[in-house]
Formats: structure tokens, sequence, C-alpha cells
């Protein structure tokens, strides 16, 4: 039997000088960002990733809660 795994990456990134402990850079650019903006001004930066795996396909909806609302 096949597993199914699905796995996804996230990273956020930001200057302690300009943004403080607040995440700038969201997404894959991130990390090339944090780089680059340390290049160019020789401020710190900082980087976070997150990395999550889920085995298996998600299963039916309970039918006993509520729906989320989106809007
Ligand atoms: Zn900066």
């Amino acid at each position: 039997m096949k597993r199914i795994s699905e796995t996804s990456h996230k990273v956020r990134s930001g200057c302690r000088d300009c943004h403080g402990d607040r995440a700038h850079w969201l997404g894959r650019n991130a990390l090339a960002m944090a780089a680059r903006h340390h290049d160019r001004t020789g401020h710190q930066t900082w980087c976070e990733q997150e990395l999550r795996t889920v085995y298996g396909a998600a299963g039916p909806a309970h039918p006993d809660l509520f729906q989320e609302t989106t809007s």
C-alpha cells in the first residue's frame, strides 16, 4: 500500500535592525531576501523555517462539527 504524505515548508524572516522580531519577508524568497538584505546593509537578519509532514489523506468531515466560515 502506498503511503500518502504531504510536506509543507513555511519560511519567515526579518531584519533585527529594521523590523525587530517581526517577520517582514514570507514565502519561498524569505531566505534569499534576508541574506541579500544582510549583504547590502550589514544588518543582522534572521530566518525561521517550519517543516511540516502529514501522513495519510484527510478523512471525511465530521458531520457534528460546524463548517468553518471563511467570510
Ligand atoms: Zn535592516
